[in-house]
């Protein structure tokens, strides 16, 4: 079973809960916070610690094990097969993998400065959502700090396009209001089908639309990734397992289109990485994590594709690499 330190939970319900930033604000932990968990991937077991960090710091991940830094940008993306992975720029050994349901919590939370502990190479998977990160960092609480964020208006259409008519667009939002999303998915399994959600990705409609909504994959892709020895922590109780019409699990699903709600939550974590916020309008369709990260990588590959907003952080893509400790 997964452990939670509890420790914290009457501070933050006692400090934490009423004190969200708004979404103009940077922000960051109130104090540090721990689980332990197992990889969805890897089935090893690691520890996580959460710390509080400075103005400008962005989500770092440190792989303590290794003594490396690894800042939490689409351009250190380096694998989107099964899950998000990032790697270090000059040691692409040292990776940290399954990283959106995390950065959906960071998103959900309004957490923009933190630095992420971790002594493996995949975080915990919990029950496969982003809902027990979410729990934690409500326990460790959050606290605006007196910078705004940096934020870029999308000026004109960005699309990038997969296999089997899957695409993702970013197009020119009239308001500042963050990222209109709109995603559709379609599976040849009837137990998902066809199915399509459209939210603002706000902090609040991530927490309460899609946090809990959870992983998922076909009966046959977890046999042959058993087979290839991936998916070694997969479990009914930490992913939706579809076979054909059926739903594996017992207790069937949380919640209605938990599917399309998932997909768009790690549409949410992925999109996290660009370190920004983002006004626009995304439209995606049978959208994945190779797709999200493409579709940053195409947005910031022409500075003519956005403008900083007035106000806020300039946005620095040219930042160096965070020096290590
Ligand atoms: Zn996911």
């Amino acid at each position: 079973m997964d452990g939670f330190h509890h420790g914290a939970t009457l501070y933050a319900q006692a400090n934490g809960l009423g004190l969200a930033p708004d979404s103009t604000t940077q922000a960051t932990l109130k104090a540090a916070i721990d689980c332990v968990g197992t990889g969805l991937h890897s089935g090893q077991r690691v520890s996580l610690t959460l710390r509080p960090a400075p103005v400008d710091h962005g989500i770092v991940f440190r792989r303590r094990d290794l003594g490396l830094d690894i800042p939490a940008r689409f351009d250190h993306v380096a694998d989107t097969r099964l899950c998000t992975v990032l790697a270090h720029p000059e040691a692409p050994q040292a990776r940290v993998a399954t990283i959106e349901h995390l950065m959906a919590a960071f998103a959900a939370t309004g957490v923009t400065n933190a630095l992420v502990e971790i002594d493996g190479q995949e975080l915990p998977i919990h029950d496969g959502s982003a809902q027990n990160f979410i729990f934690l960092i409500d326990c460790a609480g959050t606290v605006a700090q007196e910078a705004p964020r940096p934020a870029i208006a999308v000026m004109r259409p960005v699309r990038v396009e997969g296999e089997d008519g899957a695409f993702a667009e970013l197009t020119p939002s009239h308001a500042l209001a963050g990222l209109e999303a709109e995603v559709a998915i379609e599976f040849a399994a009837p137990a998902i089908g066809a199915q399509s959600l459209a939210l603002p990705l706000t902090g609040a409609a991530i927490r309460q639309e899609l946090a809990a909504a959870r992983t998922f994959c076909l009966l046959q892709e977890v046999e042959a990734m058993q087979a290839a020895g991936l998916a070694r922590g997969g479990s009914l109780d930490n992913a939706v397992v579809v076979d054909n019409d059926r739903i594996l699990n017992p207790a069937g699903l949380r919640m209605e289109r938990e599917f399309v709600r998932h997909k768009m939550l790690d549409v949410a974590g992925d999109l996290a990485l660009a370190g920004v916020t983002i006004h626009a309008t995304l439209r995606a369709r049978k959208p994945g994590h190779a797709l999200n990260n493409q579709l940053l990588r195409a947005l910031f590959a022409d500075p003519a594709n956005w403008r900083q907003v007035e106000g806020t952080r300039p946005l620095d893509l040219a930042r160096p690499k965070r020096a290590l400790a």
